[in-house]
């Protein structure tokens, strides 16, 4: 098949060239139409939209589906704890729950990977649930380029979705063995999760080489809560750091409310040869991107750079309370 229209064509270094009337030849060539050999072809097919490559989502809940776009319904506009917090104790923690029963868990998934690829969604990296079967479900129906978590729940959330404790390093143990690096070690939030908990899924990703996810500061108020009620003097990435969450390739969605030193821990999280053997590019590529954005900044390290990026970025950004819009995820 030839298809001819706009093209979104990724290159090297994070770059987009846009071609606005091209075509894809049947063995995946691209040109600009005007210097394709074959524009006298009666096959060609006219694309409906933009071709774009497919996508990978590195966060999102498969539990979630069903409610999405729903998060805040029925939430206060300034809740005491935060719209968060309301919105998953009243909408969001009831929906994973159900993922307790085998056979709701199956169509869950089968709905999930419907309309993900329906969206050009072909693999990314997925919270579940506190239920193991759940997890093993969807690690099972999801293709391989789609990464599952066994989401780690102890503190701070419904009775009815915490973690089976006492058997975790058996249901753990049993994902890794099963799926290997396509079970990433989940923890839920540093609310719902406490510090032994968090340490006993390291030591999983520790001993069977894998990655771990997490949320970190996506609203004041969970901000607050982790700094000062349940970890004083302590800042929200210090936290995930202190339990070795940070040492595993770590993938932390949201990040808003970050402040320097919290930024400096992260990048301390990546020495350079992480970052070359990651990213598939040299040791010298890394050095050059980062000598590109110090000059920019004109800084000479990287606490500078995270200091004056911080302060380049406007208040409005990081006064964000994040509690007027529903978020995508939580
Ligand atoms: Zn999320």
């Amino acid at each position: 098949m030839i298809v001819r229209g706009p093209i979104l064509w990724p290159s090297d270094h994070g770059t987009v060239r846009y071609i606005a009337d091209g075509v894809i030849d049947s063995d995946g060539s691209i040109f600009e139409f005007a210097n394709f050999p074959g524009r006298d072809r009666v096959d060609i097919r006219r694309s409906d939209g933009v071709i774009c490559p497919p996508f990978f989502d590195n966060h999102i809940h498969i539990p979630q589906h069903p409610i999405r776009g729903h998060f805040m319904d029925g939430v206060d506009a300034n809740p005491a704890g935060g719209r968060l917090i309301a919105g998953l104790n009243r909408n969001v923690f009831p929906a994973e729950s159900r993922c307790a029963d085998v056979d709701y868990t199956k169509q869950c998934v089968t709905e999930f990977l419907r309309e993900t690829r329906s969206k050009g969604v072909i693999g990314g990296i997925a919270y579940m649930t506190v239920h193991a079967s759940a997890a093993h479900i969807a690690l099972e129906m999801l293709p391989a380029t789609w990464s599952v978590g066994l989401v780690m729940m102890n503190q701070n959330c419904p009775e009815y979705l915490r973690n089976d404790e006492s058997n975790f390093e058996r249901d753990a143990q049993s994902l890794a063995r099963d799926f290997g690096e396509r079970y990433i070690v989940t923890d839920r939030f540093a609310v719902a999760c406490d510090s032994q908990l968090r340490r006993r899924g390291v030591a999983i990703a520790q001993q069977h080489g894998l990655r771990t996810q997490t949320h970190l500061n996506e609203q004041l108020k969970e901000k607050q809560f982790i700094e000062q009620t349940l970890y004083p003097g302590q800042s929200y990435t210090g936290v995930y750091e202190a339990d070795g969450l940070l040492d595993h390739q770590a993938i932390m969605a949201h990040c808003i409310h970050m402040k320097p030193d919290e930024l400096e821990l992260l990048a301390e999280g990546q020495l350079y040869k992480e970052i070359a053997d990651r990213m598939n590019i040299s040791y010298s590529v890394v050095h050059k991107h980062q000598h590109k954005i110090f000059v920019k900044l004109r800084v000479g390290n990287r606490t500078e750079a995270v200091v004056k990026w911080t302060a380049l970025v406007p208040n409005s950004w990081h006064q964000d309370q994040g509690q007027s819009r529903p978020r995508t995820c939580s």
